[in-house]
C-alpha cells in the first residue's frame, strides 16, 4: 500500500499491508455517527490501540510504524488511545490512506496566507461582535434567558449558546443547574493531545537539489521531529520546513530551551537528509500547544479506554438551551477544521430547528463535495486484498511443512515395511 514505507523484508511488508487492511475493516463496523452502538463498541472500547497493535501485527518494524500511525494522526501514545476511538477516527477520516496521505488526502493542500484568515474574516463580517480575550466562567440556565459572564465579569443575555470549545475546557465553566452526570462525567475524562509545531527557516530549499520534496517521516526515537512537510511559501519565499514533535517526546522535551530545542531538530533534519546545510537555519520558530491554557493541547481531544462506549454519546447531546459544537463533535474529520466547520453548521441548524425554523431532518446536511479539490477514490490492487498476513504466511508454512514432513515419514515407513497393508 502507497502508505507504508519502503522495505525489502517480504514479512514486514504483509505485516504492513495486513494492519491498513485489518484497520479499514474493523473501522467499517463502526457507524459514523454513532461509534458506540457498533457491534463490537465494548469490547473494543476496552482494548487500547496497543492491544489491538500487538494482535495485529507480528513484525518489530510493523508495531513501530503502526505506533508512529497514531502518534501522527491523533498526537498520542497507542496505550493511552481506545481502539474504538482510533478505529472510528481513522474511518470518519475516509481511512487509513485517506487520513495519511499528502496526495489525494488529508494533508494535500494548505491555505495561501494561512488558515488563520478563515477565522479573521469571520470576525471581520461579525463586525465587532466577536470579543477575544473573554473566556466564559458561568453559563445559567435557570431563567427565561440563558445568562453566560465572563472571566472579567461581563454578562450576555440570550436564547441559546453554542459551546465550542474542546470538551475537557468546560470544566472550566460553572452551570446553574449542574451538567446532569453523564456530561460532567465525560468532560472530565476526555484529554488533549500533546504537540509542539516546529518551523525551520533556511536562506534556501537546499532539500530540492537533492530531489527532495522536505516531506520526511523520521522513526528515529531519537529524533525530536516525526513527521515534516515543506512549508516555503508558494511564491518561494521564505524556505521552511515545518515539523511537529509528538506526544511523548513533546513531554519529554518540553523541559528544553527553545534553542536547545532548535540544534537538536536540525541535527535530525542533517542526518535524515544527509545534508549538513540544514545545520544552518536563519530563523526558528514553534508553538507548545500543551502551553496554551484555552487549548489545552493539540490538534484534538482524544478517548481513553472505556469512555467512548460509555460516556460517548452524551458528546452533542444538548443541555437545555447550551448546544454543543466544537471538532469533537463532528462525524467527519473530527480533529481537524473541516470537522470543526460541519459541527458548528449543524448545531447552528439544531437550533434553528428548536426554533421552528427548519425541519428535524435538515439538521444533518451532508457537506457539499469540494469542487476545486474533490476526493478521488482509493484502489487497492489484488495483492492487497488477498495476501495473507505475515503470521497468515508463516502458519501456512508451518501447516505445509507438518503435512509434508507427516507424509515423509508415511512414505519412509511404508518402504521399511513398518506399515501394514491390507
Ligand atoms: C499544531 C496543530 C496542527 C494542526 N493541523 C491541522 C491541519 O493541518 N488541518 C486541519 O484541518 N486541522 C489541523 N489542526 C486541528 C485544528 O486546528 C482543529 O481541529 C480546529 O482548530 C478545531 O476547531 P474548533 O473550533 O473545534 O476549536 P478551537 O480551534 O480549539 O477553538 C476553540 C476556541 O475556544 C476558545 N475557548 C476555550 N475555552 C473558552 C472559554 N471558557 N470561553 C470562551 N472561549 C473559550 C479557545 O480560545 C479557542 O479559540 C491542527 C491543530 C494543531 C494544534
Amino acid at each position: 500500500m502507497g502508505i507504508s514505507p519502503p522495505t525489502w523484508n517480504p514479512l514486514v511488508y504483509l505485516d504492513y499491508n495486513n494492519f491498513w487492511r485489518t484497520m479499514d475493516k474493523l473501522g467499517k463496523e463502526i457507524p459514523l455517527e454513532a461509534p458506540w452502538d457498533a457491534p463490537h463498541a465494548e469490547e473494543w472500547d476496552k482494548m487500547t490501540m496497543e492491544q489491538l497493535i500487538n494482535n495485529t501485527c507480528w513484525t518489530k518494524a510493523a508495531k513501530e510504524y503502526a505506533t508512529f500511525f497514531v502518534n501522527v494522526n491523533v498526537t498520542s501514545e497507542p496505550h493511552e488511545v481506545s481502539a474504538l476511538w482510533f478505529l472510528w477516527y481513522v474511518r470518519q477520516c475516509g481511512g487509513t490512506a485517506r487520513i495519511f496521505s499528502v496526495t489525494n488526502g488529508g494533508q494535500e493542500r494548505k491555505f495561501i496566507g494561512g488558515s488563520g484568515q478563515i477565522t479573521e474574516k469571520i470576525m471581520e463580517r461579525l463586525k465587532g461582535r466577536v470579543k477575544l480575550e473573554s473566556p466564559v466562567v458561568r453559563i445559567d440556565q435557570t431563567g427565561d434567558n440563558v445568562i453566560v459572564e465572563t472571566v472579567n465579569h461581563e454578562i450576555y443575555e440570550c436564547k441559546y449558546v453554542i459551546s465550542a470549545i474542546p470538551p475537557i475546557l468546560t470544566t472550566k465553566i460553572h452551570y446553574k443547574p449542574e451538567l446532569p452526570p453523564k456530561r460532567n462525567q465525560l468532560i472530565q475524562r476526555l484529554p488533549m493531545g500533546s504537540v509542539i509545531k516546529c518551523m525551520v527557516y533556511y536562506r534556501e530549499a537546499f532539500w530540492e537539489r537533492k530531489g527532495y520534496c522536505g516531506a520526511l517521516f523520521i522513526e528515529d526515537e531519537e529524533s525530536p521531529i516525526a513527521i515534516t512537510i515543506d512549508d516555503t511559501k508558494p511564491d518561494g519565499s521564505f524556505p521552511a520546513i515545518m515539523g511537529f514533535i509528538l506526544t511523548r517526546k513533546a513531554v519529554k522535551l518540553a523541559h528544553l530551551s527553545k534553542e536547545e530545542r532548535k540544534k537538536k531538530i536540525c541535527e535530525a533534519y542533517a542526518k535524515t537528509m544527509g545534508m549538513e546545510e540544514a545545520l544552518h537555519p536563519v530563523h526558528y520558530e514553534e508553538k507548545n500547544w500543551s502551553m496554551e491554557q484555552y487549548s489545552g493541547g493539540c490538534y484534538t481531544a482524544y478517548f481513553p479506554p472505556g469512555v467512548m462506549y460509555t460516556f460517548g454519546r452524551t458528546i452533542r447531546q444538548p443541555i437545555d438551551r447550551i448546544y454543543f459544537a466544537g471538532t469533537e463533535t463532528a462525524t467527519e474529520w473530527s480533529g481537524y477544521m473541516e470537522g470543526a466547520v460541519q459541527a458548528g453548521e449543524r448545531a447552528a441548524r439544531e437550533i434553528l430547528c428548536t426554533m421552528g425554523r427548519i425541519s428535524e431532518n435538515e439538521i444533518w446536511m451532508p457537506e457539499p463535495e469540494s469542487k476545486d479539490v474533490p476526493a478521488q477514490p482509493f484502489t487497492t490492487s489484488f495483492w492487497e486484498r488477498n495476501l495473507p498476513s505475515a503470521s497468515g504466511l508463516l502458519c501456512l508454512v508451518g501447516s505445509t511443512a507438518f503435512f509434508t514432513s507427516v507424509a515423509a515419514a508415511g512414505l519412509f515407513a511404508y518402504k521399511k515395511g513398518l506399515l501394514i497393508r491390507n
